[in-house]
């Protein structure tokens, strides 16, 4: 047995949290407050720290680094990763792995030696590799389609369909918790609303969640937003909407609209919520300025219209009437050539400076010299927005961390530890118990994980440790790789899996 005493409990339920002991026997807790101990019980002196259940990421796209036991998230306190959001999965794969490859490399962080024919191989995978912490797969729906449909952007067949939806229901019943959509990523950007509502309807019968990247975070955002409520609507499924944002500065004033949207469908009963990170900036991949259709038929098509004087030029103008930010706003984070290695933390309107281009030339030129992948980090929200955000009761704090070969978004590093820093500790945006019910309790519960998320009898004994004076992200846009300080000790069914901490007897 293992006790924890004399630390400020945080439940994760948002209630005020109450000095005493957390009793953990094997992998659960079993008994929480003032409750006596064993006296050959190991025990761990907590006076001065916070005790919170183990954070839940709702949102990141470690599918394959969690398999390897990374620690960026662990070191934050996370003891359970959602994987597999923005359509981007990898499984199943199915036919020439190249197709997935192309698609999932940019997101995913590897280029290639990957993929599972089914969500079964990928959950045994990481039943044996990932032993920090809990991974719950979503099945991502541009890789179900590419399994299916290919790279083709146009509608399934009557039988396509029923393959995704056997696939589909196959991964749900294997254990995948959801389903995931990426509709600004090509091909899963052609899906229309008959394939959608197909599809979600096997996630809602199965009671499970549907987390969509959804259409546009831009100056479609409106329309974006009911498409989803209609869909969830139409299929009574309970509807995550992902990394909510009005981004670029031109976009900022539709944000209390969507988030009108959004409470008005709750009124009406409807299972909606939505999450956010903690940061000003996104971080994504270049092509994602590039009208969708450019993009159809997958990288070799795309180079070819980037050639071709009159795609070419059709490009440009679509580029240019689309942008919603500053082209000094999108700054390369990373390139797969060491000829460009130099623009990595430079941003679009300096490398045309450098160039003497224009940017959304400059912008056409990379994508030709690095094949299309390039990474980038953009700045889209104002404060006051991410504001708003955060402290929205339907919220749920996320990562959205990817890795990249060059400098990764601080929120793979930092993601909590600035929320319970600079967020609450700073700018007193949430109280600390509401913070950590944010990134606990709520994301288990848009799960609907048995027996995580709180610090109870009788659940799991994932528990995170930390200093609630000193918690803090050290990781900047500039030096990204920094661990974060204040995150004592991290604990997974009852077995350490970082930190020390004091107090250890
Ligand atoms: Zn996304």
């Amino acid at each position: 047995m293992l006790a924890l005493l004399n630390g400020l409990v945080f439940d994760g339920s948002g209630e005020t949290p109450l000095r005493g002991t957390v009793l953990i026997d094997g992998d659960r807790i079993v008994d929480v407050g003032s409750v006596p101990y064993p006296q050959d019980c190991q025990t761990l002196d907590c006076t001065g720290l916070a005790i919170a259940p183990g954070f839940i990421d709702l949102h990141s796209h470690s599918d394959l680094q969690v398999l390897e036991d990374r620690m960026e998230k662990v070191k934050q306190g996370v003891t359970t990763e959602v994987v597999g959001n923005c359509g981007f999965s990898p499984f199943p794969q199915a036919g020439d792995p190249k197709t997935l490859h192309e698609f999932g490399a940019g997101i995913l962080g590897k280029a290639d030696d990957w993929g599972w024919a089914t969500a079964r191989e990928y959950l045994e995978q990481a039943g044996r590799t990932a032993t920090k912490l809990h991974v719950a797969p979503l099945i991502g729906h541009g890789s179900l389609r590419i399994a299916v449909v290919g790279m083709r952007q146009e509608a399934p067949s009557a039988s396509e369909l029923d393959q995704m939806s056997g696939l589909l229901s196959d991964a749900l019943d294997a254990g995948c918790p959801g389903f995931s959509t990426g509709l600004m990523y090509a091909p899963g950007s052609s899906a229309g609303k008959n394939e959608l509502e197909h599809l979600i309807k096997v996630v809602a019968r199965k009671g499970k969640m549907y987390a969509t990247h959804m259409r546009s975070y831009s100056s479609g955002l409106l329309d974006a937003v009911r498409e989803q409520l209609d869909l969830a609507r139409a299929t009574g499924c309970r509807l995550q909407i992902s990394h909510l944002q009005a981004a670029g500065r031109a976009n900022w004033g539709l944000q209390k609209p969507a988030l009108a949207e959004i409470e008005a469908a709750r009124a009406q009963g409807m299972d909606v919520e939505f999450d956010i990170y903690p940061y000003q900036c996104g971080s994504t991949v270049l092509t994602q300025w590039l009208p969708q259709w450019a993009m159809d038929g997958g990288t070799e098509k795309l180079l070819g219209r980037i050639i071709d004087p009159s795609t070419r030029k059709q490009l440009l103008k679509e580029m240019t009437a689309m942008l919603a930010q500053l082209w000094s706003d999108v700054t390369i984070s990373a390139v797969g050539s060491d000829a460009n290695a130099d623009y990595v933390g430079m941003n679009i309107q300096q490398i045309a400076d450098l160039r003497h281009a224009d940017p959304a030339e400059t912008v056409l030129n990379l994508l030709t010299e690095e094949q299309t992948k390039i990474n980038v980090i953009s700045f889209n929200q104002s404060e006051e927005n991410l504001h708003e955000l955060i402290a929205h009761p339907l919220c749920t704090i996320i990562s959205d961390g990817f890795y990249v070969k060059g400098k990764a978004h601080p929120r793979l590093y930092g993601t909590f530890p600035e929320l319970l820093g600079t967020v609450v500790r700073e700018k007193a945006w949430v109280a600390l118990p509401e913070a950590i019910h944010k990134i606990t309790a709520k994301p288990a519960s848009r799960l609907k994980l048995k027996n995580r998320g709180l610090l109870k009898k009788d659940y799991f004994a994932d528990v995170t440790i930390f200093d609630a004076g000193h918690v803090a992200s050290r990781s900047t846009y500039e030096t990204p790789a920094l661990d974060p300080l204040g995150i004592v000790r991290v604990i997974k069914d009852g077995r350490t899996v970082y930190g020390d901490g004091p107090g250890v007897v």
